[in-house]
């Protein structure tokens, strides 16, 4: 390509909106335009990565045995009714009506599409596995889109859906995508880290997420520096905390007993009061647990809870209320709380509720005699001794309480959040954190679809059987943003060889003369040999040509200038060193760095 021909319009400013480095250097190297709020158009420079980028997903997702679809954008509503997610997407979802007053959904994600399409076509086990994708468009409604196109509203996601007859088969499947997916990401030059997830909203088990260190990023990393443990915050979990001992350190044997604290009530009053620290308290907190599928009416003294039993879900129980006990130093993981009560969130109770239930105002809580709602006890409580906690009752707490002796949880379980500090589960380093941007996800979801939408095949007994279903997915323009985030200096852009919009840039400093003949030159023997090259043929002086160059990051150069020829000045785009090489033969040493720079990115690894 000669820059004569190409559309890069380059910029000296940004607009003020982009803060972050890979929205700055899209905009400025000419790759993208912004269209509205969360809509972007790809410039033909950024289309050549985007591509890039694709092809690699592309090539990886065939390699693994998935077969390209290509279904419409715009899916009817009445699938995503079946499933029960045009409740539950809510307003993320951008719906229309058509002028036959039909509902039209424009897709955020395909499960009901794939699983519509293929309940009409599999109907034996013998057509058991089959790994459906696409790369396509998809529109989610951002309350606030921002960083480009690293968070916008229209996007390109790789989606695949795998469909099989056992659990093995999925499990199989859901190896080898995690397998691509490393692939994937190291072609592209790019450190992910793989995360153990939480799967939300998606329901089912067993889920990793591919992470990139961010500092916008909108998932908080647990990490270890020795064993490589990583986990959301969401889900992390730690090693047991050394057994921690109350104010006093009574003496065993030594019965709990109430003490005065007047209009003290929180953890910072408490141990100002007493004269302690805060690990020496058992904090107690009343939630509401919504459509809780655990009958939390069972634990002695509770009031019998109104039960819901849909067909096709297993029963719950729309509201239900139960107490928390966590040490005084740490906080509850919401998330966490809800997947242990099994329910779909959970909420602090009122101060009514906490009344009219604990029989004390709010901050007065506590397990001990505590028998109109469960007890869940995290794991941190278990290990305390002559501990301190409200004893129900306004002004009153108590002392020397042992767990176990006067109080019995009716569940144990780890519902606290693990913060930087903590003590890894695995090896027992110290945990750091970071933020993380998600680029990929991969769920097994089990029946969730197949049974609500009523896809059915016939197994060796001629039995019928729901297929069980994973699904894993890539963002494209996120995956192509982070590259940026993690490939760029002060100058611009620094791409990986297997994504950069071209290979090779050929910078003569007047394209005219022996200097034009020998940039032709090069330009068509790089052409040749398949290289994708860039001639810059424009009229400008050497200076602007190497700034835009180097903003644009191109990862090699041959700049021609007379006062070297019959040599040429090559040199890399991540290097500050060039050097001299004859004409003849430079067109080849550069396709050289380009084939082993290829080669080196999609070399297979030990995580092969
Ligand atoms: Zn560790």
């Amino acid at each position: 390509m000669k820059m004569s021909k190409m559309f890069m319009p380059t910029l000296r400013e940004v607009p003020a909106e982009a803060v972050v480095a890979s929205h700055r250097l899209m905009m400025r190297s000419g790759m993208l335009r912004k269209l509205g709020n969360g809509l972007f158009t790809y410039l033909p420079l950024g289309l050549r990565s985007f591509r890039k980028v694709e092809n690699i997903i592309r090539e990886e997702m065939d390699a693994a045995g998935a077969l390209e679809f290509k279904p419409s954008v715009v899916v009817p509503g009445e699938i995503w009714r079946e499933s029960g997610r045009w409740e539950t997407m809510g307003e993320g979802m951008l719906r229309v009506k058509n002028r036959v007053d039909q509902e039209l959904v424009v897709s955020p994600t395909a499960e009901e599409a794939f699983t519509a399409l293929l309940r009409g076509e599999i109907s034996s086990y013998k057509q058991l596995p089959m790994n459906a994708y696409q790369i396509n468009t998809k529109y989610r409604d951002e309350i606030r889109p921002r960083y480009g196109v690293m968070r916008g509203r229209e996007f390109t996601m790789k989606d695949a859906y795998s469909f099989h007859a056992d659990e093995e088969s999925l499990d199989e499947t859901y190896r080898a995508m995690g397998k691509a997916y490393r692939r994937i990401f190291r072609r592209c030059g790019l450190s992910v880290i793989p995360v153990k997830a939480d799967s939300g909203a998606m329901g089912g088990t067993g889920s990793e997420e591919f992470m990139v260190e961010s500092e916008v990023g909108d998932n908080n990393l647990i990490l270890c520096p020795k064993c490589g443990y990583a986990a959301n915050d969401e889900k992390a979990s730690c090693a047991p905390d050394p057994v921690t001992s109350g104010p006093g350190s009574a003496p065993a044997g030594k019965a709990f007993s109430p003490v005065e604290t007047p209009n003290v009530r929180t953890i910072e009053e408490l141990t100002a009061f007493l004269k302690t620290v805060p690990q020496a308290f058992i904090k107690t907190l009343v939630y509401r647990a919504v459509n809780s599928e655990l009958d939390l009416s069972s634990a002695p003294g509770c009031a019998k809870l109104d039960r819901v039993t849909p067909a096709s879900s297993p029963a719950y129980y729309p509201e239900s209320f139960f107490a928390v006990c966590v040490r005084g130093d740490l906080d509850v993981n919401e998330v966490k709380l809800a997947a242990t009560v099994k329910a779909s969130e959970v909420e602090l109770a009122s101060d009514r509720d906490v009344e009219r239930l604990t029989g004390a105002p709010v901050g007065f809580a506590g397990p001990v005699g505590l028998s109109s709602v469960p007890v869940i006890a995290d794991l941190s409580v278990t290990a305390m001794h002559d501990a301190v906690t409200g004893a129900l009752k306004a002004d009153l707490h108590y002392e020397h309480v042992e767990p176990g002796r006067d109080f019995t949880p009716w569940l144990t379980a780890d519902v606290r959040t693990v913060k930087a500090g903590d003590r890894c589960p695995v090896c027992g380093d110290a945990f750091y954190a970071k933020k993380g941007n998600e680029l990929g996800h991969i769920f097994k979801l089990g029946y969730k679809y197949t049974k609500s939408m009523n896809m059915l095949y016939l197994d060796e007994n001629g039995k019928q059987q729901y297929p069980m279903m994973g699904c894993y997915g890539i963002g494209v323009d996120r995956t192509l943003a982070s590259i940026i985030e993690e490939h760029n200096d002060d100058d611009g852009i620094l791409w990986p060889m297997s994504v950069a919009p071209f290979q090779v840039a050929v910078v003569p400093i007047k394209y005219e003369g022996a200097m034009k003949d020998a940039a032709d030159r090069l330009y068509a023997e790089l052409s040749a040999a398949g290289i994708e090259a860039l001639l810059d043929d424009r009229n400008e002086r050497p200076g602007v040509k190497f700034k835009d160059m180097d903003l644009v990051g191109i990862p090699v150069r041959i700049v021609v200038g007379d006062k070297n020829l019959p040599n040429v000045e090559l040199k890399l785009r991540s290097s500050k060193d060039a050097s001299l090489i004859p004409l003849e033969g430079a067109a080849a040493k550069a396709a050289e760095i380009v084939r082993a720079s290829l080669a080196e990115l999609s070399a297979p690894s030990g995580e092969d």
